[in-house]
């Protein structure tokens, strides 16, 4: 398991990671979220050994992990990471790029790696394309299946869907996701896409300036965050008082009623293809809710907090 204990790493004077721990068990999910600059990035290094710490320690099983000071060669052997700046070698092929840190001893099994690797980055088309010539989101996939070729203990992936196309990430998710849990590959994950994490996480940390400000799992971080700036990383929230106590409300948690004390006038709707977004103004704020039509400007409504998002926030 990896156990992260009180860390803390600054660049120039200027804190990024602020006594940070959390311990992971073997074949788990965890996904990093959190704003951008708040420290991720920088978490992802620390684990792989990249920098040194200042303070704290991190341990794989009986293993510490040490920055560049003491383990000259950076990185450690079981775990891989992918930067978020990944790098390929421009003049060899794909293939050839997956199977870079492969041995050479059975040609027939590197090949059938690759092709494995290929298929679950979808990428098998591509095999004998020179890397230099693939788009952005290519070249991503092609990192991953990489990073996956010597079947590391430990995975740490830095927004590894960042330059994939929307159409193409559902799938992609879906197929490697699929794969690490099978192989059991520990997985971290920084990311700042919500989609990323609910469906396949089984533990989120949600990071803020440097520091881990709530852990949990997607369903609870989502349904029970404990502050705006949690629930604002899975899209537009609204910030109502029910009963004398605040609660954050996403847009897809209200619905028009004949009546209610929550009385908004309409400002904008915007098409969101399954809905509308409408953005209106209550008496002291500005409330989204979803709606299957467009409501025209300056109509007065009524709204309530669908019945399960109160039982379900404390
Ligand atoms: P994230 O990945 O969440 O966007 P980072 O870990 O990249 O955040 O950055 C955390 C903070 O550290 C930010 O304030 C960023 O500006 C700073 N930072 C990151 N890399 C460096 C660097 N190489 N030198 C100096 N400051 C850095
Ligand atoms: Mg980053």
């Amino acid at each position: 398991m990896l156990q992260v204990n009180n860390i803390v790493f600054s660049y120039n004077k200027t804190i990024a990671i602020n006594n940070v721990s959390f311990s992971l068990s073997k074949a788990s999910f965890i996904c990093i979220i959190g704003e951008s600059g708040c420290g991720k990035s920088t978490l992802l290094k620390l684990i792989y050994g990249l920098h040194d710490l200042e303070e704290g320690q991190i341990f794989w099983d009986k293993i510490e992990v040490f920055g560049p000071k003491i383990n000259l060669i950076p990185g450690m052997d079981f775990m891989k990471y992918l930067a978020q700046d990944f790098d390929l070698m421009p003049y060899i092929t794909v293939a050839e790029n997956v199977g870079k840190y492969l041995s050479n001893i059975y040609p027939e099994i590197k090949k059938a790696r690759i092709n494995e690797l290929l298929e679950v980055v979808e990428m098998t088309q591509y095999a004998s394309v020179k890397a230099k010539n693939l788009s952005g989101g290519q070249m991503q996939r092609v990192a991953i299946a990489r990073v996956l070729a010597l079947e590391p203990e430990v995975l740490l992936l830095d927004e590894p869907f960042s330059h994939i196309d929307n159409f193409r990430k559902n799938s992609l998710r879906r197929k490697l996701f699929s794969y690490l849990k099978e192989k059991e590959i520990t997985t971290l994950i920084a990311t700042h896409d919500s989609t990323d994490v609910l469906s396949f996480a089984d533990e989120v940390l949600v990071m803020k300036r440097g520091e881990i400000i709530e852990k949990g799992t997607p369903n609870s971080i989502y349904n029970n965050p404990n502050s705006k700036y949690t629930a604002s990383l899975f899209g537009d929230v609204n910030e109502i008082t029910i009963n004398d106590k605040n609660k954050f409300v996403y847009p897809n948690q209200l619905r028009v009623v004949q009546k209610s004390n929550l009385k908004v006038k309409i400002q904008n709707s915007y098409y969101r293809g399954s809905h509308y977004l409408i953005e209106s103004k209550s008496e002291n704020s500005t409330i989204f809710f979803n709606s299957n039509h467009k409501i025209e400007p300056n109509t007065i409504i009524f709204l309530e907090v669908i019945d399960d998002i109160l039982n379900q926030n404390h």
